[in-house]
């Protein structure tokens, strides 16, 4: 038997291996998975890789290939379940395999561990008080501060000595040496979260409804059933409670558990929730932390310190040994999905997770993913419904505003009269306000409101968002030019952005309502480390009345005196060109309108829209999810996109563009050759939407098939194809299914 063996993974574009002879006595020891250790080079240094695939024919010259010399016992136990993973997800989402195995392994070099001395007392307590007795006669000051504080503490921190009692390290030493203290060391973990003391538990009794999700849940669990559970509550239902509680019993029976929250929800508020209920046992993982942070909450994942990991999408990788469960809140965010190769979703994979390690999942939303709602009305997911707010507050009033009507009547104001006076309103019994915005930048993109002329980058094909200081740029290459006058097409003046940005907005507001406070949370507000959380904290103290932001400010924060939401130009995400552009408009919708009267004071929300009709804005006005579902399964159906079809766009990418069309040709001719029949239909090929990016052309084919598999098949091929001829090795292939 032969192992292919990767030993260094940081290279991405190479699937480089080395084939090894598995020695006889080895056979039923070494699987794809298992790290080992091999000769590696002229000298034979001894190396340590990764087997990913064993074969029992060799390729190559057979006296020429060495032998695997062992097993290799130093590597985290948990690898091997991570190499499988890797392996399929880059079977199933495409992508080579250190690329795969970068994303399973996030944490993959040892960090120095952080160590923390401390004192302790040997001698007892006789011997102890005649100590200091004779230190005392002796006037030794010094020496007896630290001697009565241990008589006290028993063990006292190194740095605390040092600095509190401000003990030298030659006193410390001496008392050492002669035996009547001890100066220890221990590793400490780098622990992500402070200052989590004398709050409450976080723990209340559940409504029927909640108590019912939660019993289905344990039930099935108890019984041995593992599923796929979709909790869908309104918001402000009490998800998070009915979370709580399946994980304590989880972890009761000493599994553990995987909860995944978008980043930008991953807020202090959230988090401390959590520590509130598990305490310890409870860590996290976000993308500011250090290294050696991310290390150590992997360390105590392993060796069983604690039994939650709290973070993003990356999170699914914690190595935990026993794992009983994985969590996805707010399971329809885009952010679930990666961007880059592998384009994988944390869904999918939690799921393919959760059977490999005999767990189960439970996914929750106020507004599912079309895909989840679908698989749930088909069985393969077990609906939970929470349909009630929690805390007895009832769900906002809605009111939808036409834009075009406005502009009738002659109000050019962002404001329409609605939310206008009900913004003045809560101005005046000291609430507040959340207003949302999709756009980054200072005036979004600039067209001509006579002819329609959008200004585009000629190396990126996107519109130029224009900045402040009369400039328009291009946000993926930084190409950059002044801003024209007059419209170069038709000549009118009438050229702006009526899709205002957050700044503008926010400098409207100071306009009209000059003694609201606002804070503005964007891309360019909440650049620095915890910058966002710095904004919601400021505006939960109540340091400001209005708050103005993009998607971000909708992620599941609460704010009880927020009792009232204005969404500014519904329409924007509407203008989005691909198949989710309606069902993300209504989750934003949604998910905007719930922020406004979480607590005792109800709320109201002014959507404004130029196209209130639209059947997304009618349902998220009446918060009827199901009334969505409906509309758009129906339209997915009509029109064979996922989840009712599996879509596959392969991206071709070449700085040589000549040779990328012919490459691309040349695939699409193969293609209609050697797949159609095969329940595939392949589309294309047609530049990207963003066709060039820093000169950097791309192609893309768009292929269909009722079942996922045909897809990974033709993926495969692709691969195969790609790789037999030279002319293709300049050309950069990425897949990105559904
Ligand atoms: P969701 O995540 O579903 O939007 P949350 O979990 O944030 O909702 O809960 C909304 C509010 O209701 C929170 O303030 C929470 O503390 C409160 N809450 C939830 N369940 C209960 C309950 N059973 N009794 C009292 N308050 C509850
Ligand atoms: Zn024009
Ligand atoms: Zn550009």
């Amino acid at each position: 038997m032969y192992a292919d063996i990767i030993v260094d993974i940081s290279q991405d574009k190479l699937d480089k291996t080395f084939q090894y002879h598995i020695p006889s006595e080895l056979e039923d020891k070494v699987s794809v998975g298992t790290r080992v250790l091999a000769p590696f080079g002229k000298g034979n240094r001894l190396i340590s890789g990764y087997v990913i695939d064993i074969k029992e024919e060799s390729s190559f010259d057979k006296d020429r290939i060495k032998d695997i010399q062992s097993v290799d016992s130093n590597s985290f136990p948990a690898i091997e379940r991570m190499i499988k993973l890797a392996f399929w997800m880059k079977h199933e989402f495409g992508s080579t395999m250190n690329q795969a195995l970068k994303t399973v392994l996030p944490v993959k070099d040892k960090v120095k561990a952080v160590s923390r001395k401390r004192i302790v007392l040997k001698a007892d307590e006789d011997s102890l008080n005649q100590i200091i007795e004779k230190n005392v006669k002796s006037n030794a000051v010094a020496r007896v501060r630290l001697l009565q504080a241990l008589k006290d503490e028993n063990t006292i921190d190194y740095e605390i000595v040092k600095t509190k009692l401000n003990i030298s390290s030659q006193t410390v030493k001496s008392l050492e040496n002669s035996g009547i203290i001890e100066v220890l060391e221990d590793n400490i973990y780098r622990n992500p979260v402070s200052s989590r003391h004398g709050e409450a538990d976080y723990r209340f009794e559940l409504n029927p409804s909640q108590k019912s999700a939660v019993d289905t849940f344990i039930r099935d669990y108890d019984e041995g059933k593992r599923k796929t559970y979709l909790l869908y509550g309104v918001t402000g239902s009490g998800k998070t409670l009915c979370y709580m509680d399946m994980i304590e019993h989880v972890i009761s029976q000493g599994k553990q558990v995987i909860m995944l929250i978008p980043e930008i929800a991953l807020t202090f508020q959230t988090v401390q929730r959590f520590y509130r209920r598990f305490g310890d046992s409870v860590s996290i993982l976000n993308s500011r932390m250090s290294k050696g942070e991310r290390y150590d909450q992997f360390c105590r994942a392993i060796n069983g310190d604690i039994s939650i990991i709290i973070g993003p999408r990356s999170a699914l990788f914690t190595p935990f040994l026993n794992l009983g469960l994985i969590v996805i809140d707010e399971e329809h965010e885009g952010s679930y999905k990666s961007e880059r190769s592998p384009r994988y979703h944390a869904r999918e994979t939690a799921v393919h997770i959760a059977e490999t390690m005999n767990a189960s999942v439970v996914l929750g939303s106020a507004t599912p993913s079309v895909e989840s709602f679908y698989r749930a009305s088909k069985g393969e997911y077990t609906l939970l419904k929470l349909s009630e707010r929690a805390a007895g507050a009832s769900l906002p009033a809605v009111y939808t505003v036409d834009l075009r009507e406005e502009l009738k009547s002659g109000n050019r104001s962002i404001f329409s009269r609605k939310l206008r006076s009900l913004m003045e309103d809560r101005l005046s019994k000291r609430q507040q306000v959340m207003l949302f915005l999709n756009k980054r930048g200072y005036a979004g993109f600039i067209s001509c409101r006579s002819c329609g002329h959008v200004f585009k980058c000629p190396h990126c094909d996107i519109s130029l968002t224009y900045h402040r200081d009369g400039r328009l740029v291009c946000h993926y290459c930084g190409y950059e030019e002044t801003a024209p006058k007059v419209c170069p097409k038709c000549g009118s003046k009438y050229v702006s952005g009526f899709r205002a940005g957050t700044q503008q907005i926010e400098e409207m507001i100071n306009r009209e309502f000059p003694s609201a406070e606002v804070l503005r949370m964007d891309m360019d507000t909440t650049s620095g480390k915890e910058g966002h959380e710095k904004i919601l904290s400021r505006f939960a103290n109540h340091e400001a009345d209005i708050l103005v932001g993009t998607q971000m400010i909708v992620k599941g924060h609460d704010f009880p005196d927020v009792t009232l939401v204005g969404v500014l130009a519904a329409d924007m995400s509407l203008y989005g060109s691909d198949y989710r552009a309606a069902e993300r408009t209504f989750q934003l919708l949604v998910q905007a309108s719930g922020r406004a009267g979480r607590a005792e004071k109800s709320g109201e929300v002014v959507i404004q829209s130029y196209t209130p009709e639209h059947y997304s804005i009618v349902a998220a006005a009446a918060n009827d999810y199901e009334g969505f579902y409906e509309e758009e399964i129906s339209y997915r159906k009509l029109l064979g996109y996922p989840p009712v079809n599996n879509m596959l766009q392969v991206m071709f990418s070449s700085d040589d563009r000549q040779r990328l069309e012919e490459t691309c040709n040349d695939i699409k001719i193969w293609c209609t050759g050697s797949w159609t029949g095969n329940s595939i239909s392949v589309a294309g090929p047609v530049p990207a939407q963003v066709y060039k990016v820093k000169d950097v052309y791309s192609q893309i084919l768009c292929v269909r098939s009722a079942d996922y598999k045909s897809l990974t098949e033709f993926k495969d091929s692709v691969e195969m194809y790609i790789r037999s001829k030279d002319m293709y090795s300049n050309i950069l292939v990425q897949y990105d299914f559904n």
